[in-house]
């Protein structure tokens, strides 16, 4: 049974900024979860992302303050692998998380993770075996993980020229590369066209807009980029604009994916019903956590969609952990990101470390029971404790823990 939960809220400086249409990102913000069952210790992670999921730090911490150790272990059956996957398939994790009325995805991730990990070390079983267990088919799934070509992303604070110059991997097989672009349509279609023409026609390109073009501005935009090769557009438009979206698929033919658009099977139905993509773009982080992720790719592709396996910038390690094990082991991805904890922080922030071949951008999937790794100091060191909940833990004590959240959320903003 479940006998101990901690939560942790990890801020850490990174080496770099990363820049999008609408964000730039100095340090990563995001929350760690440990369960302890029956002495073993499993990991999960949520990166809290307001313009994604709509949820905070301080909301993922008040949803995980507000879980009753004790009730939620009723709902799971620790008998095998194959029963535990079976129980977190049936909890509505992101609805019974629920803050204020809306649903937190993130918060479910990290719970589900941490669940989904312990749950794999204790029956000695990797991660991937849990993707089996959910009932996924053969046509969704790799008998056994094997390497994955990972894509490059570019952001803003990079040019096409610096990229070409020092980016190792486009001369040594990467197969695909994802280009963030601005507002300014006009200057968007430009660096495509001065990116396209620097790298191998073999490799494949597509265009993040986050969100950042009216309507107007996407059809003049992808007019423009007809010719350039661009595999698909992520989220041109504001999120959930579905006549939109449909309206520039049937007046341009580009193809589109849905990012910020798409958390879970609510938005998946509505795109496809309102004909609003062509691929979708799974986030462990926003999805939901490894099992609902998996079970969104299958809907999609089962649908007649495409689908990436995407990060959140910023991932500290429990995170990129499940989306490996995800891109290793779902078939069909269009593309598959595997995140930079190796390039964004200065020291290693799990054992084992963070895992890819730079030169070719060949990532492994990790070895060993649940996903693989465990924080490492780096990542202790920039832990800060929010708070406990033990198995036998009253209602008092959960309205303590919320009470001590609150006020925690406050110091953190004053
Ligand atoms: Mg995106």
């Amino acid at each position: 049974m479940i006998q101990l939960m901690d939560v942790y809220a990890i801020a850490m400086p990174m080496h770099r900024v990363f820049v999008h249409a609408t964000m730039a990102r100095h340090e990563s913000d995001g929350i760690l979860v440990c369960v302890d069952v029956d002495g073993v210790t499993g990991y999960g992670e949520a990166a809290p992302r307001p313009y994604v999921t709509g949820e905070t730090t301080g909301t993922v911490l008040k949803a995980l303050a507000s879980c009753a150790l004790n009730e939620l272990d009723a709902l799971i059956d620790w008998r095998s692998l194959q029963a535990v996957v079976a129980s977190l398939k049936d909890l509505a994790l992101p609805k019974m998380l629920s803050v204020d009325g809306r649903l937190s995805p993130a918060a479910a991730c990290a719970l589900e993770m941490a669940l989904l990990d312990v749950a794999c070390r204790l029956h000695g079983r990797p991660m991937a075996s849990a993707l089996h267990a959910a009932g996924l088919g053969e046509d969704m799934l790799r008998p056994v993980p094997c390497a994955i070509s990972a894509a490059l992303v570019v952001d803003l604070s990079t040019s096409p020229e610096e990229m070409v110059a020092h980016e190792l991997a486009l001369a040594n097989g990467i197969k695909h590369v994802k280009l963030k672009v601005g507002a300014d349509g006009d200057q968007a279609v430009e660096r495509v066209r001065r990116f396209r023409d620097l790298i191998a026609p073999s490799i494949s390109l597509s265009v993040d807009v986050n969100a950042a073009w009216t309507l107007p501005q996407a059809i003049a935009a992808c007019r423009q980029l007809q010719g350039l090769g661009v595999a698909w557009l992520e989220e041109p438009l504001r999120p959930r604009d579905w006549a939109g979206l449909r309206q520039l698929r049937e007046e341009t033919g580009i193809p589109l994916m849905l990012d910020e658009s798409f958390v879970e099977e609510n938005d998946l139905a509505a795109a496809i019903d309102q004909r609003a993509c062509d691929l979708v773009n799974i986030r462990v982080s926003k999805c939901g956590g490894p099992l609902r992720a998996a079970g969104l790719a299958d809907t999609a592709f089962h649908s007649g969609l495409g689908y990436q396996i995407g990060v959140q910038v910023g991932e500290h390690g429990p995170l990129w952990a499940a989306g490996r094990a995800l891109a290793t082991s779902l078939r069909h991805a269009s593309a598959c990101e595997v995140g930079r904890a190796d390039e964004w922080f200065p020291h290693d922030t799990t054992i084992p470390p963070f895992q890819i071949d730079r030169k070719t951008y060949l990532a492994p999937p990790l070895s060993g029971h649940g996903h693989g790794l465990v924080p490492g100091p780096a990542l202790w060191a920039h832990a800060r404790h929010a708070f406990s909940h033990v198995a036998t833990t009253p209602r008092s004590a959960l309205v303590e823990a919320e009470r001590r959240v609150t006020t925690w959320n406050a110091e953190a903003r004053g």
